[in-house]
């Protein structure tokens, strides 16, 4: 554990949701494929008790039964992954700061550069 950040209970969020950028870069956001996924053989919510769920104040995660599931994918604010190391399993996995890079070099040869626009 030595070096490694401890995370800690308190950064929850009870607040509402916050709604993310839908043009972030100037680019549509339903088109950049960033968003959390679950690695299902490693989560175990009642360990964390669903502690993705009440951290992401983008509330992107969602209790279903006795699962979590990602419910609001695009709502995920690109291109922050503040949830993945607050895991407690290291169950919640993003594609790729180069992959990212990658898809929007991609949008902007079709987009071009235009200002942001949320
Ligand atoms: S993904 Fe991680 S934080 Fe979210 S419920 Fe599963 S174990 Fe808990």
């Amino acid at each position: 554990m030595e070096g490694k950040k401890k995370y800690l209970a308190e950064e929850r969020y009870y607040g509402e949701k916050v709604t993310a950028p839908q043009q972030p870069y100037g680019l549509p956001r339903k088109e950049i494929e960033w968003y959390p996924r679950i690695d299902y053989g490693k989560c175990d919510p009642r360990a964390c008790e669903y502690f993705c769920v009440d951290y992401c104040h983008m509330k992107v995660y969602k209790k279903a039964g006795d699962r979590v599931v990602v419910d609001d994918p695009y709502n995920c604010n690109v291109p922050s992954q503040s949830c993945s190391p607050r895991c407690p399993k290291g169950a919640i996995i993003f594609p790729s700061k180069d992959d990212l890079k990658r898809q929007l070099r991609e949008l902007r040869k079709r987009y071009g550069y235009a200002p942001s626009n949320t």
